[in-house]
């Protein structure tokens, strides 16, 4: 879903669709999420992104926010060392979580991983992949 460049009455379907009234927060909010590009970003990552775009939310208020996105299915959370992440992907893929740099990657961009780390073929025909690889290096 890409709506930063997208006319206004797409927007408010969104917005109608999570129960929102139309702030200009908000719409900054949707903007800096959903870009068109796949994203995976954790709370603080998303209160720097929307400080950078001069708009300011309590984390509270971003907490709930996302797990709104999340409830409606347009974001999907990863929990990972007891910490959320959101990706704007929802479909069921493989995560690679980087603990040094403390972000997640999808598996299929971590090329340099494939051949030191094949991914089990028993796992191709799970439907739900909730698998997190925890990787860190010695
Ligand atoms: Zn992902």
């Amino acid at each position: 879903m890409n709506l930063s460049e997208a006319p206004k009455k797409e927007i408010d379907v969104v917005l109608q669709d999570c129960g929102w009234r139309q702030t200009k927060q908000r719409v900054v909010l949707l903007k800096s999420i959903f870009d068109g590009k796949d994203k995976h970003f954790s709370i603080n990552q998303m209160n720097e992104i929307l400080k950078e775009n001069r708009s300011y939310f309590s984390l509270t208020t971003l907490y709930e926010n996302l797990n709104t996105l999340v409830g409606k299915g347009y974001l999907k959370q990863i929990t990972v060392d007891k910490q959320s992440f959101y990706d704007t992907n929802t479909t069921d893929h493989i995560h690679v979580f980087n603990q040094e740099e403390n972000q997640i990657y999808d598996y299929k961009d971590c090329v340099e991983l494939h051949k030191d780390l094949p991914i089990p073929a028993c796992l191709a025909l799970l439907e739900e992949y909730s698998l997190v690889i925890n990787i860190k290096k010695k």
